[in-house]
């Protein structure tokens, strides 16, 4: 445009929005009247506001989560824990049997 680097550009102002992610935009506008009321975060996409205590609330994107929903979540993850337990304790008691077969050979020599 240029009109920056001329010192001529119709005053602009700045106005900082902030979303619920804590993410802070300051776009600008022509005029006060030009100023919206929300403007969407460019870095994650949800509504900001003109209040940092008071940001929009974001957009539900996935269903209401009932407490059941929630409950097999949890549930989930700590069977996902439990295999892994297994897993890891399997792992070590592997390496345990192979470092007692290299401690017996080491005693044979
Ligand atoms: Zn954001």
């Amino acid at each position: 445009m240029g009109e920056a680097e001329r010192g001529e550009a119709a005053p602009r102002i700045r106005v900082p929005f902030y979303c619920a992610n804590k993410h802070e935009v300051v776009p600008s506008f022509a005029n006060e009247a030009a100023v919206p009321h929300e403007w969407d975060c460019p870095r994650c996409g949800f509504p900001a506001g003109k209040d940092p205590q008071n940001p929009p609330a974001p957009p539900r994107t996935e269903p209401y989560k009932t407490h059941l929903a929630y409950v097999k979540e949890r549930r989930s993850e700590e069977e996902g824990k439990l295999i892994l337990d297994e897993a890891l304790a399997k792992l070590r008691a592997e390496r345990a049997e192979i470092e007692a077969h290299m401690k017996a050979n080491a005693n044979a020599n």
